[in-house]
């Protein structure tokens, strides 16, 4: 039997960043991972590979170049699966490779095997052409992650039909492609295969996109996807999925039907933990297959702790890591630097144009009877936008009136999702919009946006006073 203080399960986002934290404290670590390499979905099939695979995009594409130069936009003809999965191989190598030095740095043991449950502080873990190794720790960490839902009535065995972890593994690039499921892993893949010139459908019941955002910045990025030529179903299911000789046939519930050349199912996800024998250590899922932890991140079992998505939402990469740092904190009684996950976090959808947001929108204002006021920047009028050529792009305060108390940042274009980093810090220090009114910004920059934003909300406010003297 091998003693370890901590033992952790997983080493994508939450596994790694909270074995770390714990490894800087003093803690003699153990990191159990079953998969040939570390990262998890945060590095191997989810976040780094799709973010990288847009930049692809973008890049073969020249749709951010698009009319800069007076030249049209064109996709690289005979662009190949090889073109297009040669940069996002590389990255994810090399962050592989970032993951095993921290790892290696922070004295960390690092165990490739299967791990389950023997029992409450034990773990055993298969390791192919070896006998099992039994670990036991004072404290585990749960950070087993998600895995892709793949609901029955999908032919996955088809070849042609693949869930977002198989999207990695395309032989081809398809001549068509239909996408299930208008999530946020939905919306990206479409505008990634959208701006590569490949017809893509989106096929979503909902009746708007991602409900989570600003609806205005929904609107705008339905007004994008039109623009490249994207079919959008909403409001729409798909009945049946019939394979032929020529193409994947969807029938619709509607009544209609479409060939495609291939299918990606982005059907949400479920967390993972079906084989590591969680009852043999007390625990077991809720309602909705996941992990339930108090906000120390402890499940029932006091001293087994879970972390990122296999607790559930928001089963982002970036709350994963710290989710687990702060359940170390706790389990260890570590300096108190870091006792919560902060309340506001961003969030960032990397579909073509970017979108981030923070804090509210304007919908949830009127659904929780806040009275607010809106402010505008718009790329158009922005120098940088106007040099980068990006003239749809926008930054929205949404702030509380009179008081001008920002409440949420909206952002569409160029490099959104570092832009709201801007707007998030105002919102955790509790900023009223002059804050932005009198920052002086880099000219030309993007950022500067965050001032005309302000401005427009000043004026928002003035005609709001000026209409009820
Ligand atoms: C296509 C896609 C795009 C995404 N884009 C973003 C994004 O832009 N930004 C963002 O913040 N998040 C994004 N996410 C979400 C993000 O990837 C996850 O929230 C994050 O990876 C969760 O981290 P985790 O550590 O909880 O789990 P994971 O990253 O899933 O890691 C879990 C690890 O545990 C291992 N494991 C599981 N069971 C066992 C076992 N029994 N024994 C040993 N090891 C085991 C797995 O092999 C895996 O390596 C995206 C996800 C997908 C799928």
């Amino acid at each position: 039997m091998e003693r370890y203080d901590l033992i952790v399960i997983g080493s994508g986002p939450a596994g790694e960043k909270g074995a770390a934290q714990a490894a800087y404290f003093g803690k003699r670590v153990a990191v159990v991972e079953r998969e040939p390499y570390p990262g998890g979905a945060g590095t191997n099939t989810g976040t780094v590979p799709s973010k990288t695979l847009r930049e692809t995009a973008l890049y073969f594409s020249g749709l951010s170049q698009h009319g800069l130069y007076g030249v049209d936009y064109q996709v690289k003809s005979e662009l190949t699966v090889k073109d297009l999965m040669y940069r996002e191989q590389e990255v994810v190598r090399s962050l592989r490779q970032v993951i095993t030095e921290n790892i290696a740095r922070h004295k960390i043991e690092y165990v490739q095997g299967h791990a389950a449950f023997e029992d409450p502080h034990t773990v055993r873990v298969a390791i192919e052409g070896q006998p099992d190794r039994l670990l036991q720790a004072d404290v585990i960490l749960i950070a087993t992650g998600s895995v892709p839902t793949r609901p029955k009535d999908v032919p996955f065995a088809d070849t042609r039909v693949h869930d977002s972890d198989e999207i990695l593994e395309l032989e081809r690039l398809p001549r068509s492609l239909a996408v299930v499921g208008a999530g946020v892993i939905g919306c990206e893949y479409t505008t990634i295969f959208g701006a590569l010139g490949i017809k893509v459908t989106l096929i979503d019941g909902r009746d708007r996109l991602l409900g989570f955002l600003d609806g205005e910045m929904a609107d705008q990025l339905r007004l994008q996807m039109g623009f490249l030529g994207i079919d959008l179903r909403l409001k729409e299911n798909v009945a049946r999925y019939v394979p032929e000789a020529f193409g994947v046939r969807l029938e619709l519930q509607s009544g209609g039907s479409l060939v495609v050349d291939q299918v990606l199912v982005a059907a949400g996800r479920v967390a993972n933990v079906q084989t590591l024998a969680i009852e043999r250590a007390g625990l077991a899922v809720n309602k909705r297959g996941l992990l339930a932890v108090n906000e120390r991140y402890q499940t029932s079992v006091r001293h087994i702790y879970a972390a990122g998505d296999v607790i559930g939402f928001p089963a982002l990469a970036s709350t994963s890591m710290e989710q687990a740092r702060v359940a170390m904190v706790h389990a260890f009684d570590l300096p108190k630097y870091k006792t919560q996950v902060a309340p506001v976090f961003p969030l960032a959808v990397y579909t073509i144009p970017e979108i981030a947001m923070a804090g509210e929108t304007e919908e949830s204002c009127r659904q929780n009877k806040i009275d607010y006021c809106v402010g505008r920047g718009f790329y158009r009028t922005n120098a940088r936008g106007q040099i980068v050529g990006d003239l749809s792009g926008e930054i929205k305060l949404v702030f509380r009136y009179p008081d001008k108390r920002l409440l949420g940042v909206h952002v569409i274009g160029e490099i959104a999702a570092e832009l709201v980093h801007i707007g998030l810090i105002a919102l955790q220090t509790e900023c009223t919009i002059d804050m932005f009114v009198n920052t002086v910004f880099n000219y030309p920059s993007l950022s500067d946006a965050y001032k005309y934003a302000a401005y427009d909300g000043l004026g928002a406010v003035q005609r709001r006073e000026a209409a009820t003297r």
